[in-house]
């Protein structure tokens, strides 16, 4: 595996967001001086918090899974996540509704999910339902150890026993008609497909080896911290902080101050100077070469991104006793909704969207009697020609009338704070193309493909913009990759964390 050179006392980690901590946990553990310079006043940079009028809003991540890789974090420096972090399993994990009327929970527990298919669809689907688990099963078993949790110099060492067992069970056809196979309901389907689009792909297009991320959530099971999302970043940056970790808020890196291909600074806006031995970046990594490095390879200007959103955060009066935390509302399009988001950069004309009830599981998080909606319409990024300052004030207008037809009767008028993120505002948070979502994960954008993680002399990389990729499970394993890239393998991880 390839490292970084020369000494490693000190490292200056940039960017406080769950890759960066992620990584500033490993180095603190294994006994290196860790400096986290970071932009904003709090952790978690996505993973983000929004104070206003007694409303605590998550501003990215809703969907938790995978929670043995924080657990993991927090062993690195001798800590039980469980002193630091409440987690309660959601349940169901999402509600499904359809165009037709009709609804469907989704279970981590197969049994209970066969049972909702049962009734919903019928025991033929059920029947297929166990043959699904059992593959994406498989699937991440072979997929985890080899080519998701580890660092990969070059795609010859990607040949192994695992890659053609892979190939076998048809992990690189396309992943809708491989969950056609098994399941036979055009809403199945959509439930246990949609998941591609957090990829940045159509599930027309999208390899099926991304049935993985159907395996950590309906599968794994998906989780809510008390206090919300930011609870995490919130608790592995104090855990850090106990552990000696410098933590610098409201630091802006400017630049990265260099002797050829080495790192010996990080330059920051107020005029400070950081010496380092080792960098790691966190910052979306395209925006990390131009802006802090001054240069971008070929194999990151030529990316393409996954689509945005259009998220609104919305503080409110009203209440629907028919919704669940996570609640998935389909319209009657479906492959139409990717072609128009990722082919033709149009917004949807038939939404598919997302809307998670927080205050469900966690009244704390508003005034009492008040709920939080986080309301999330996929959109194009910023490659297409949409000018969202003007189209911004029409598009909440739209949001307010689909939600209006989905059944959230009263809506806007309930609406007593309201915070939007379009994809202008995302790109001005530092995502490069307004993406939030980084780079697609095409098959000539994933595992060896994907730009790597380490640069130079010294300087290595943290995040979605790098491998593995996007989501908190695959950033957190990212902070893994990057501190293994100036501390060398951990001999015990394998037992610790993959189960
Ligand atoms: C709306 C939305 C919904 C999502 N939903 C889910 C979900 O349900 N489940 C899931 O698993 N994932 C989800 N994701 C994806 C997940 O949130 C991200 O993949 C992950 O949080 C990215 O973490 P990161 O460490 O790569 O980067 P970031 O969180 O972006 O962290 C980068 C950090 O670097 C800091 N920084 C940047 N530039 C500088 C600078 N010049 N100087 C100093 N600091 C700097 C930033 O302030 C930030 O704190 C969602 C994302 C969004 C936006």
């Amino acid at each position: 595996m390839k490292r970084v050179t020369g000494p490693t006392d000190h490292v200056v980690v940039v960017g406080a967001g769950l890759g960066g901590l992620s990584a500033a946990l490993r180095l603190a553990g294994a006994g290196r001086r860790v400096t986290v310079l970071e932009r904003e006043l709090v952790p978690g940079g996505r993973a983000g918090l929004l104070t206003d009028s007694g409303y605590a809003f998550d501003t990215g991540p809703t969907v938790l899974t995978m929670p043995d890789l924080i657990a993991d974090a927090f062993d690195c420096v001798g800590e039980e996540m469980s002193d630091w972090l409440t987690l309660d399993p959601v349940s169901p994990l999402y509600r499904a509704r359809f165009a037709d009327g009709t609804s469907m929970d989704v279970h981590a527990d197969v049994e209970a999910m066969c049972a909702e298919l049962e009734t919903v669809v019928g025991p033929d689907e059920a029947a297929g339902y166990r043959r699904y688990v059992d593959f994406v099963s498989e699937l991440y078993r072979l997929e985890m150890r080899d080519f998701i949790d580890r660092n990969i110099d070059s795609p010859l060492s990607l040949v192994r026993p695992s890659l053609v067992r892979l190939a076998a069970i048809g992990g690189f056809r396309r992943l809708a008609p491989k969950v056609e196979q098994f399941l036979k309901d055009d809403r199945t389907r959509r439930v246990f497909s949609f998941q591609a689009m957090y990829a940045g792909l159509s599930p027309y297009d999208a390899l099926a080896i991304y049935a993985v991320i159907a395996y950590m959530d309906s599968v794994a099971g998906v989780f809510f911290p008390r206090g919300g999302m930011h609870a995490v970043p919130r608790a592995m940056a104090a855990a850090a902080e106990k552990h000696g970790v410098d933590f610098r808020y409201g630091t802006e890196v400017t630049g990265i101050e260099r002797r050829g291909r080495r790192a010996t600074a990080v330059l920051t806006a107020d005029g400070g100077r950081f010496p380092c031995d080792a960098v790691v970046l966190n910052p979306d990594l395209p925006v990390a070469y131009r802006d802090l490095l001054g240069e971008q390879p070929w194999s990151v200007r030529r990316l393409r991104y996954s689509p945005s959103c259009y998220l609104m955060q919305a503080g409110s009066s009203a209440s629907y006793d028919e919704m669940a935390h996570h609640n998935i509302h389909f319209g009657s399009a479906w492959r139409q909704v990717f072609r128009e988001i990722i082919d033709e950069g149009r917004v949807m004309s038939d939404p598919s969207v997302l809307v998670t009830n927080p205050t469900r599981s966690d009244p704390s998080l508003a005034p009492e009697g008040r709920h939080i909606y986080y309301v999330l319409f996929p959109t194009p990024n910023l490659d297409a020609p949409i000018d969202w300052v003007a189209e911004a004030p029409r598009y909440r207008d739209h949001v307010l009338e689909t939600l209006e037809k989905r059944g959230y009767s009263g809506f806007g008028d309930a609406i007593e704070v309201e915070h939007v993120t379009t994809p202008l505002d995302w790109g001005r948070r530092g995502m490069e193309r307004g993406a939030p979502f980084a780079a697609a994960h095409s098959f000539t954008q994933t595992g060896p493909f994907r730009p790597h993680n380490i640069w130079g002399e010294n300087v290595v990389f943290a995040g979605s913009g790098t491998q593995p990729g996007v989501g908190v499970p695959m950033v957190l394993i990212s902070g893994r990759l990057a501190a293994e890239r100036i501390l060398g393998p951990d001999p015990t991880y394998r037992s610790r964390a993959i189960r």
